[in-house]
């Protein structure tokens, strides 16, 4: 298992559209940025980088490169997920929360959850979207994102790791039962220091 932490901020500005968590969202603003300013998907996708020590996302689309202007920042989240696939990591699970004044997340928690994990593959019960208000932060017009992602090896035979781990859980417990068992045959049978049958 692995773990990978990504942070990411933006400015609001007038006369963008404001995305995120790949969503276009209806509001008076948009996030800065050289590319979307998707603010949500780059915490995501420094977390996967991060997972697996690949770099960040600059080091892979450096802000000067022309390319990358108004760039659909799924393109920065599809890599991170293609470098983990390559060091042979699945994701278990990732979980984010947004700090911004406005607009307000509740209302579009549900659609922004089942978009990131279409955009990872993922159940929208293995993604976490939480938001909150920049209380006390004087920060009422920047758009601050935190994600935390767990990864798992994948097994080389393709299957999910979970069942073969189940697997090996029961061979290993029926191991030890066993060693148990021969012991205890081997050994003269212990009294108990006192009835069980006595305590309340
Ligand atoms: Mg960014």
């Amino acid at each position: 298992m692995r773990i990978g932490y990504g942070w990411d901020s933006h400015a609001f500005k007038q006369g963008v559209p404001l995305k995120i968590g790949g969503l276009t969202i209806d509001h008076p603003e948009g996030l800065a940025g050289h590319s979307d300013g998707d603010v949500l998907l780059h915490a995501i996708t420094d977390a996967l980088l991060g997972a697996v020590a690949a770099g960040d996302i600059g080091s892979f689309f450096p802000p000067g490169d022309p390319r990358w202007k108004n760039a659909d920042s799924a393109i920065f989240l599809a890599t991170a997920l293609e470098e983990i696939r390559n060091a042979g990591y699945g994701i278990v699970n990732v979980d984010t929360t947004l700090v911004l004044a406005a607009p307000k997340i509740s209302p579009i928690a549900d659609r922004l959850r089942d978009n990131v994990a279409t955009l990872l593959h993922l159940e929208p019960h293995d993604v976490g979207i939480k938001a909150k208000t920049p209380e006390g932060l004087d920060q009422d017009h920047v758009a601050i994102a935190h994600a935390v992602v767990l990864l798992e090896k994948l097994d080389h035979s393709d299957r999910p790791r979970r069942k073969s781990a189940a697997v090996d859980t029961q061979a290993n417990i029926e191991k030890v039962v066993r060693k148990l068992l021969e012991e205890s045959a081997a050994q003269p049978v212990r009294r108990p220091a006192f009835d069980t049958e006595d305590i309340t």
